[in-house]
């Protein structure tokens, strides 16, 4: 069989914490295979194997049991070396609370994976830290802290620290729960755009509305999966974007209508 198309292919896979006597089966024979170019939503309640599963297959943490090959690697069985080394390589992750190096500008954020970055380099790395950095729409700021950035810009520095070494899996453990619905849904449409550009990604959300963007929805519960879904017609960001007015234009519609209303 040919599996050059295929990013993840995990079979059988269980994961046991034991805390004392206690086991805890946070995963339970999992079974799952991701292509390159999808884009793929997990859903559960807390406690069902969401980070777990993202920590595996972002290579933070191993199995008990059970196979993780990864871009036709066996990772299952590595030690932290090696999988810190892959994980650099093929992994970019972003999260909830963006985790940016809250005393260093975006030049420096974007290019901490470039700095254990083992990858040849195509292109000098200041080319390639401001490429990313415009195509995220951050030109004019580089030189901003975090704390100078608005949620949506920080979590689009976030996005291109994830992007800057290339890697062949984005993962997004709920990248939309800390901001509002419209800067969540401009969030959704650049991952949408990566997506049709071809970047495999994996987001877990909580939000039924956040999944529907993506092309795949993996539901969990109790470690194993129970449900699995394709959306033909996911929803589009931008689609959505264009009927939505902007949370800061609207709250000036509004005090100039209370100023109107006063003046009247
Ligand atoms: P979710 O992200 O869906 O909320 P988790 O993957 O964090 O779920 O947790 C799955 C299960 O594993 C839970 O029962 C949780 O309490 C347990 N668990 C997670 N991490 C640890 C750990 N480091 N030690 C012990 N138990 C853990
Ligand atoms: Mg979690």
């Amino acid at each position: 069989m040919n599996n050059n198309n295929v990013i993840i292919k995990i079979n059988n896979l269980k994961k046991i914490y034991s805390i004392g006597n206690i086991k805890v089966n946070a995963l339970n024979r999992i079974d799952l295979e991701v292509k390159k170019g999808e884009f793929v939503s997990i859903m559960g309640p807390s406690g069902s194997g969401k980070s777990t599963l993202m920590n595996i297959i972002g290579c933070l943490d191993t199995p008990t049991s059970g196979l993780y090959l990864l871009d036709n690697q066996d990772v299952s069985k590595l030690r932290d070396n090696s999988l810190a080394e892959i994980r650099n390589k093929k992994i970019g992750f972003v999260f909830q609370t963006f985790n940016l190096l809250s005393k260093s500008n975006i030049i420096d954020n974007v290019d901490l994976p470039l700095i254990y970055s083992k990858n040849k380099l195509t292109k000098t790395k200041k080319e390639l830290i401001h490429e990313v950095i415009l195509s995220l729409g951050l030109e004019g700021r580089q030189r901003h802290k975090p704390s100078e950035l608005s949620g949506g810009q920080r979590q689009r520095v976030a996005i291109a620290r994830a992007l800057v070494n290339n890697p062949a899996i984005i993962l997004a453990d709920e990248p939309t729960g800390n901001l509002d619905s419209h800067t969540g849904e401009e969030i959704m449409a650049i991952f949408q755009d990566l997506n049709e550009h071809g970047r495999t990604i994996f987001i877990v959300t909580h939000e039924l509305d956040i999944a529907k963007h993506t092309k795949r929805i993996i539901y969990l519960k109790d470690g194993m999966v129970i449900n699995e879904e394709r959306i033909n017609n996911p929803i589009s960001a931008n689609k959505v974007l264009k009927d939505m007015p902007h949370l800061e234009k609207r709250i000036e519609e509004l005090e100039e209508n209370t100023i109107d209303e006063k003046n009247n």
